[in-house]
């Protein structure tokens, strides 16, 4: 297929929200799996994040979380697969991007969006070329593509930014689309 090999997913780490959005997670999962894809992702057993952990590591996909130490209790972490504790959340965030070669965002609230927003933000300074793929069933990242339009309509980030944003609506498409830009990148 592609030089794809590990993925970081950042998603939402609350369990209160609607079981769609849970077994989005899980699908994703299951396909990260199937494709032999390494998750990256935080490290927790909650919301999301451990939707998506437990269906790779069920279906036999390897995974690596990285938990901040202050978050171990909050979080939760999913003791069953590989993990690394690190001091604080910059820590976390370096060694996520580190450890992989592409980003899908799940729908999830002020932490994955910030997650997100400085991947992109690195990305907008040249700093990394990774592709990023927001994925949702239900529209749930079409505000955030309608404020990135504004963004640029209004020229604070250059039209050809919007390449780099990319919303598709199954995992399938969300990997595929990373593997196009992968290979692109590669050529
Ligand atoms: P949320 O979308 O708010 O549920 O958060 C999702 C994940 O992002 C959780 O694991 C948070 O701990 C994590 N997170 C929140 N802020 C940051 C940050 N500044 N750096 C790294 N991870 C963060």
């Amino acid at each position: 297929m592609t030089g794809l090999k590990s993925v970081c997913v950042y998603c939402g780490s609350s369990n209160d929200v609607k079981p769609d959005y849970l077994r989005l997670a899980q699908d994703l999962g299951r396909t990260l799996a199937q494709k032999n894809i390494r998750l990256v992702y935080g490290g927790g057993g909650v919301g999301l994040m451990g939707a998506c952990a437990r269906a790779v590591h069920s279906d036999g996909g390897e995974v690596l979380g990285i938990m901040p130490r202050f978050l171990l209790q909050k979080e939760r972490i999913f003791e069953d697969v590989p993990h690394e504790i690190v001091d604080d959340m910059h820590t976390r965030k370096q060694r996520m991007f580190d450890e992989s070669d592409a980003f899908i965002v799940l729908p999830g609230g002020i932490g994955t969006l910030e997650e997100a927003v400085e991947m992109l933000s690195w990305a907008r300074l040249g700093l990394h070329a990774k592709p990023m793929a927001f994925l949702d069933e239900d529209g749930f990242w079409a505000p955030f593509f309608e404020l990135m339009d504004h963004i640029i309509d209004g020229r604070f980030t250059p039209e050809e930014f919007r390449a780099a944003l990319v919303h598709e609506h199954t995992p399938e498409a969300a990997i595929q689309a990373l593997c196009d830009r992968v290979v692109k990148l590669g050529d």
